[in-house]
């Protein structure tokens, strides 16, 4: 039900530290659940609802207007496990643009100005999926996902930004092979997890 509360694990006022929206301060709203799961996952403490409060659109509409922000993330967690129709509608009414971070494992309910799409390889986005997305971002943890990666390529919009960006334990690894395959396939690019290198949330 889209008036439903939804289960929130944290939100806070931060910088966006990864794609085409780097630098800029943005509220993120997590929204606790998951049913991807991924081996690497860096908030597996996100995956279950239990114990987190849950939270009315209005309420979170109404806590995202006591800053400066104009950017609301909703991230997780997988948040389109739920119907954010009433969340995005809220939102909106405060004079938000409302950002969601999703793999694509289920359908999108809501009205979103931009649309993250990072599959997993755990759980493959839904069909629907493909069209909606603004930027692609595939989480390179394996040699292999280079080749996973470009499969996404012909699914998405042509005007979608293609993001390459190395798991965070595999960092030291995985990034002079992401700079070689930017190097020679220049319509993807490197995303960084900017907010662990600046040790904000
Ligand atoms: Fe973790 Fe996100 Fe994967 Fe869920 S989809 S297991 S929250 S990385």
């Amino acid at each position: 039900m889209a008036n439903d509360k939804l289960p929130v694990m944290e939100q806070f006022y931060t910088i966006q530290g990864e794609g085409r929206f780097t630098g800029h301060a943005a509220y993120f709203i997590r929204l606790a659940g998951c049913d991807v799961g991924c081996v690497w996952c860096d908030v597996k403490e996100s995956w279950h609802t239990d114990n987190y409060p849950k939270i009315s659109p209005k309420e979170l509409a109404d806590e995202t207007s006591k800053n400066a922000s104009t950017i609301v993330v909703i991230t997780g967690g997988e948040p389109a496990m739920y119907d954010l129709s009433e969340l995005c509608n809220e939102l909106h009414d405060v004079g938000k643009k409302v950002h969601i971070e999703t793999s694509g494992a289920h359908e999108l309910k809501g009205q979103f100005d931009w649309v993250t799409l990072s599959p997993k390889k755990f759980k493959p986005p839904v069909s629907s999926s493909y069209a909606v997305a603004n930027e692609l971002k595939i989480i390179v943890f394996n040699k292999s996902d280079f080749e996973w990666a470009k499969q996404f390529r012909k699914l998405v919009p042509k005007n979608c930004l293609l993001y390459l960006q190395p798991e965070w334990s595999k960092r030291d690894e995985m990034e002079p092979l992401i700079i070689d395959f930017v190097k020679n396939n220049p319509e993807w690019n490197i995303s960084l997890q900017t907010h662990k290198y600046l040790d904000i949330p």
